[in-house]
């Protein structure tokens, strides 16, 4: 059986954090605020995981009230996921992240990107699609106030 999942996440664009999109950080004059490494990808892919596996969601698996998640790796918790998934029986089929920035330019990461969100899942970097747009200079994202981002996934039943 398939099972589809869709996530959004945003976070604060801020001076002296680094900027790190899909596990890979981007040289840029400002980063995203959050408790982890606010890796806005990759969470949007998380909870798409599992909310297509009905586990509801990150704030639930990994609190940011718990000081074990400060400044945490988002693709190690992206593994963290894809556990509960094989271990409720379910296994990724692909998955399509839309990352919404007006800067810096993606393009040249992008590969980088695909590449190891789709090690962390275990799948063929073809299965996994990263892209990005901007908003041409509206709303929170086009005045560089924040970044945000979309994931769809599919996954399906082992066995
Ligand atoms: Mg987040």
């Amino acid at each position: 059986m398939l099972r589809i999942g869709h996530g959004m996440d945003v976070h604060r664009l801020v001076e002296g954090r680094k900027l790190i999109l899909c596990g890979v950080e981007v040289p840029h004059t400002l980063g995203l605020l959050g408790h982890s490494d606010a890796d806005v990808a990759t969470h949007a892919l998380m909870d798409a995981l599992l909310g297509a596996a009905a586990l509801g969601d990150i704030g639930k698996l990994f609190p940011d009230t718990d000081m074990q998640y400060k400044g945490a790796d988002s693709v190690e918790l992206l593994k963290t996921v894809m556990a509960h998934l094989k271990e409720k029986g379910y296994a990724p089929v692909n998955a399509d992240v839309t990352i919404v920035a007006q800067k810096p330019k993606l393009r040249p990461y992008i590969d980088q990107m695909r590449a190891r969100l789709a090690q962390a899942m275990g799948l063929d970097t073809d299965l996994v699609n990263v892209k990005a747009t901007t908003t041409e200079h509206m709303g929170f994202e086009g005045e560089e106030k924040g970044i945000s981002a979309h994931a769809v996934c599919l996954i399906e039943t082992i066995g």
